[in-house]
């Protein structure tokens, strides 16, 4: 079967999970967990504004100067004997990465828990390559194990329940499939700790780079990280190149947002940074340590001022879990690494907009993702500015523009949609609509009809109601007024009282 088009297969996918009730209750709850544990998160601020705005300046800051950062991470870190490599794109990212793995006998890598290296696929790459490429975050561990990619850039097994994650690991495992979290939690802390002792190199992400020190900063729940990057002797971090801050000074506001955000905790469990391989005074630590710095198209993002604030992110997952669409159709159904809100705005750029601009419509504008977003990045702005800057590349299909320039024309002049709202131009109007518009808007929907009369109109012929109203009431009261005279009682003749107070 031919492969579907990036936006047909959304389309499917979304359609499916839409309409699924086990995935929307899972994400329901799940959510309504996130949010209880995020807000309580974000009360315990004295003043969450200005630490929000001290973030949003530190990435801004870090983005703007980019250039300068990283020269200054790179060295910084190879001072220690750190090795930077930069890679333009995933093929030099994973042929590096192959390179070093291949300069020894190595039969087991350990991943710890990195969007970067989903993006340039290492883990399937390495598999492919006879090297057991093995998960250790727990979420991370549970979709290689169902065969699936993360579905949140946070968390990764969102989708499951604790049913359907005892169910995988019985069948994977054959554990009872009643076990309860803790147990499973037990079991697969027993499985990966005896595969770090064994792992010969840990592959990590880096939630920052820190310039002025030349550290990569690394933050995790589990302890998993800590294990990847200590026990192997090689240790090799996947980083975007947009991930770099200043200084370390900065993580002092970056890691409790970042935090209070991503899981509602008031810091993350375990908090990393590291400068280098292991030194000669030094007891634990990699033989071997190596960053590489992955482009991969940021600088096409970079290189668009409206948009380049995506850059900005931090990677908290705040806005995956506000927007609408994505608690609506799922993180799987984007088809890429990156989803909800910040994904629909990046990967159109990373990826073109050819095969994803589809995704930059995957929005209701609705503006909850700036809202929340602790970096104060205008997510719904930039998805405007992808749609301008898909239509202006020729991205839109010529029926569309069609459409649009029809619509703007009854838009502009509404004798024209009240024409078209009568009659026999009305079930054209349907046809057309449904015939043109029928797999955007879905069969499920029905097109909400055109209000007959424009709201100028509306409006205008309200005032004329009114008026007239009043006027029926002025014309009520004068003859209400007219009545009352005509029954007025005729004064009596009374002789008139003497005066007695006449004087001389
Ligand atoms: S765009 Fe903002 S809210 Fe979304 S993941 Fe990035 S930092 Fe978090």
């Amino acid at each position: 079967m031919a492969e579907l088009l990036k936006e047909e297969d959304f389309k499917l996918k979304s359609e499916e999970k839409a309409f699924d009730p086990d995935h929307r209750r899972i994400i329901r709850n799940n959510m309504l967990k996130y949010e209880m544990a995020v807000t309580i998160g974000r009360k315990r601020y004295l003043n969450y504004e200005l630490a929000r705005k001290r973030t949003a300046g530190i990435r801004y800051r870090a983005i703007m100067n980019l250039d300068k950062n990283l020269v200054d991470f790179e060295s910084n870190f190879t001072k220690r004997g750190g090795k930077v490599i930069w890679a333009l794109d995933e093929k030099e990212a994973v042929d590096a990465i192959l390179e070093i793995v291949k300069r020894q006998y190595i039969t087991l890598v350990v991943k710890g828990k990195s969007m970067a290296t989903e993006e340039i696929g290492i883990g399937d790459i390495l598999m492919k390559n006879g090297i057991e490429s093995l998960e250790t975050d727990l979420g991370e561990f549970l979709v290689q194990l169902a065969g699936e990619k993360p579905y949140h850039i946070i968390t990764p097994v969102m989708h499951k329940s604790k049913e359907d994650i005892a169910q995988l690991l019985s069948e994977k495992f054959g554990i009872s499939p009643k076990s309860t979290p803790e147990e499973i939690t037990m079991f697969v802390r027993k499985h990966l700790r005896e595969k770090f002792v064994k792992a010969d190199v840990g592959i990590t992400g880096a939630n920052f780079l820190i310039a002025d020190i030349g550290g990569v900063a690394l933050t995790e729940n589990e302890g998993n990280g800590m294990m990847t990057f200590s026990f192997p002797k090689i240790h090799i971090v996947v980083a975007g190149i947009e991930k770099i801050i200043p200084s370390i000074a900065d993580l002092d506001v970056i890691w409790p947002v970042l935090a209070s955000n991503g899981t509602g905790q008031t810091i993350t469990a375990y908090n990393s940074v590291i400068t280098g391989p292991r030194q000669a005074d030094e007891t634990d630590g990699p033989d071997e340590m190596y960053v590489i710095l992955l482009d991969n198209n940021r600088t096409n993002v970079l290189a668009k001022p409206e948009q380049r604030k995506a850059l900005m992110c931090i990677k908290c997952g705040a806005c995956l879990n506000a927007c609408p669409v994505y608690r609506t159709i799922g993180g799987h159904a984007y088809g890429s690494v990156y989803s909800g809100p910040i994904g629909a705005v990046l990967v159109p750029i990373m990826k073109g907009h050819e095969e994803y601009k589809h995704l930059s419509y995957a929005s209701s504008l609705c503006g909850r993702c700036t809202e929340v977003c602790p970096v104060m990045i205008p997510l719904h702005k930039l998805l405007l500015y992808n749609r301008r800057d898909s239509v202006n590349e020729g991205f839109a299909p010529s029926s569309e523009k069609r459409i649009m320039k029809m619509y703007r024309r009854m838009m502009m002049k509404r004798s024209w949609l009240e024409t078209t709202n009568t009659g026999v131009f009305r079930s054209i109007r349907n046809s057309v609509i449904k015939n043109r518009l029928g797999k955007v808007w879905g069969d499920r929907r029905e097109f909400p009809e055109f209000a007959r009369k424009s709201f100028n109109r509306q409006w205008k012929d309200k005032l004329k109601e009114q008026q007239r109203e009043l006027e029926r009431e002025q014309q009520r009261e004068k003859e209400l007024l007219r009545e009352q005279q005509a029954k007025q009682v005729e004064p009596e003749n009374h002789p008139e009282p003497e005066n007695e107070n006449t004087t001389d």
